[in-house]
């Protein structure tokens, strides 16, 4: 297996995300309702129900990158709503992660998801309302692109990928909190 240093994987990620988001954007949002004019806009992204978005370790690097051109206080705000998040829905890296629910701490009132252009993860490049269930995009297409991201987390961190909750990995790669907080991440 051909290794990748953590800045060409990336930028490999960043294609990938975009090539999708692309694809989702010509090709099936036409038939979907319009976010812009969406009376309970957000729902999606903090309904506590309904939210199990996982990342890789690779992703959570990327929403750092994405993250780190704010200014500083803004950083640490997001970061601390993703440790509030962790502690309110108790959200464990062990066990069936996926049946963890919660609300998005990306998601920013006024502004929508703080990492729409540069990180989203692929369930919600993939996700939209359609009236018609048959207007969706196949599943295929999402679990191909996840597929890919695996491999480029392979690629760069060895077995290191584990896809965990969102805001579980946004704990073990934020910046503010103490290297020893961080060891963890090492582990993985
Ligand atoms: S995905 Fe659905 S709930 Fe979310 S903003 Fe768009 S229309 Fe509204
Ligand atoms: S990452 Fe963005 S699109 Fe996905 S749930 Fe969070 S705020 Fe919503």
């Amino acid at each position: 297996m051909k290794m990748l240093t953590e800045t060409k994987a990336l930028n490999k990620l960043r294609t990938l995300k975009t090539t999708y988001q692309n694809l989702i954007k010509t090709n099936y949002e036409p038939k979907a309702e319009n976010c812009e004019i969406c009376p309970t806009k957000g729902a999606c992204c903090l309904d506590a129900h309904f939210v199990n978005v996982h990342i890789t370790r690779l992703e959570a690097v990327a929403v750092r990158e994405t993250l780190h051109k704010l200014d500083e206080e803004k950083q640490k705000e997001i970061y601390r709503r993703a440790e509030e998040t962790i502690e309110k829905y108790n959200l464990k890296m062990d066990g069936d992660t996926f049946l963890q629910t919660f609300a998005c701490p990306l998601f920013e009132k006024g502004v929508g998801c703080l990492i729409h252009r540069e990180a989203k993860p692929a369930p919600c490049i993939s996700h939209a309302c359609y009236e018609n269930q048959a207007d969706l995009p196949p599943e295929i297409l999402q679990e191909q692109t996840e597929k890919r991201i695996e491999n480029m987390n392979k690629r760069t961190y060895g077995n290191a990928w584990s896809w965990l909750p969102l805001p579980v990995w946004m704990s073990l790669v934020n910046p503010f909190k103490e290297e020893s907080k961080n060891k963890e991440i090492n582990r993985r």
